[in-house]
């Protein structure tokens, strides 16, 4: 048995996915004739009360989609200096749209709304143009951390206040929702624009989908043909979408108890300094001297746990559909009893 706590990205789809994805109707998407695909876009929308989405195949498409279409050459996006568009998409929106990005030192990869409105330039032929805020819920490097709806009201704004317009990478949204208790539509009227992995804590194979109005998303997918990421019988993976949206939501709360039980024991233990608060499935803890994050990432892959060591200091594990109660209880006894 290997746990493999690396990423939710890990995931591998269910025999009931895989009924779903082999038994999809399909055509072809770039001429709009893929019934699956047609559906997931649907579904998609009408839970985020939005009037419009596109299937692409990574979430780094998505964003990247999005920024490019809310965004000119030569502008600045606004975002947290921790955020996966920044530090993750190879400098995607400076080779994909001409863009620089405007780093805030948040916390735990969440902005204010003052620290937005101090951010943006003025209007002056010295400045880059502000045309974009990005937001990423739930912070990947925050360690799922997620936001509060009434601070991302208030970033929504000063967003209307200056003409910026406002992205969400929600590649862990739903983890976010989940734990909030809170609903898609809300989010819904805070964006303009949205992406969803449907290939993390979903447990898709593959698959994002973008989502606002239907002129956005109308642009959105001219770039993507542009980027792509025109897909042809796309329905036999979307299919796998659309199964995630019906049966794999409200299980992420599992997810999100074990990382809780998993990090109530990760404290007991001797090289444990200390933990970023676990509020989804994302456990981020800081290794104290003399161990160091690499040692104990070795000594757990000796025991078939698998995590990664993000910084010399921290290790960073992800709960997910793979993982079994037997799993989590395997972990437990494992890190209490570490031989260093
Ligand atoms: C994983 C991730 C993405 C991109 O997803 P891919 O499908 O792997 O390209 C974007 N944003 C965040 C915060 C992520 O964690």
């Amino acid at each position: 048995m290997i746990v493999d706590l690396r990423s939710d990205t890990v995931t591998q789809p269910t025999s009931e996915m895989l009924d779903a994805m082999l038994r999809a109707h399909v055509g072809d998407d770039v001429f709009g004739e893929d019934a699956t695909v047609n559906l997931l876009e649907t579904m998609a929308a009408e839970l985020f009360g939005m009037e419009a989405a596109l299937y692409c195949p990574t979430g780094t498409m998505s964003n990247q989609i999005a920024i490019k279409v809310h965004t000119q050459p030569g502008d600045e996006v606004i975002c947290d200096q921790t955020a996966h568009v920044y530090q993750y998409e190879g400098g995607g929106m400076a080779f994909n749209s001409g863009v620089q990005s405007r780093l805030i030192p948040g916390n735990r990869g969440r902005i204010t709304a003052d620290q937005v409105a101090a951010a943006i330039n003025p209007d002056d032929v010295h400045k880059a143009h502000t045309s974009l805020v990005c937001l990423e819920n739930t912070s990947n490097r925050g360690g799922g951390s997620c936001y509060d709806l009434s601070d991302i009201q208030q970033i929504r704004t000063v967003c209307d206040n200056n003409n910026l317009s406002l992205h969400l990478d929600g590649a862990r949204l739903f983890n976010a929702i989940v734990a909030r208790n809170e609903s898609p539509k809300q989010y819904g009227e805070l964006f303009h624009s949205i992406s969803v992995c449907l290939n993390k804590g979903l447990g898709c194979p593959i698959g994002s989908i973008l989502i606002g109005s239907q002129a956005f998303i109308k642009k959105a997918r001219r770039v993507r043909k542009v980027f792509g990421g025109g897909m042809r019988q796309a329905g036999y993976m979307a299919a796998c979408g659309v199964y995630a949206l019906k049966n794999n939501i409200i299980r992420l709360q599992q997810d999100h108890d074990n990382a809780k039980e998993i990090a109530s024991n990760l404290i007991k233990t001797t090289f444990t300094a200390g933990l970023l608060p676990v509020e989804t499935n994302i456990i981020i803890f800081e290794i104290q001297p003399p161990f160091q994050a690499a040692q104990i990432a070795a000594a757990l892959k000796e025991k078939n746990i698998l995590a990664i060591p993000i910084s010399p200091t921290h290790i960073r594990m992800v709960l997910h559909l793979g993982i079994t109660p037997a799993m989590v209880q395997y972990v437990i006894d494992t890190i209490l009893s570490l031989n260093l």
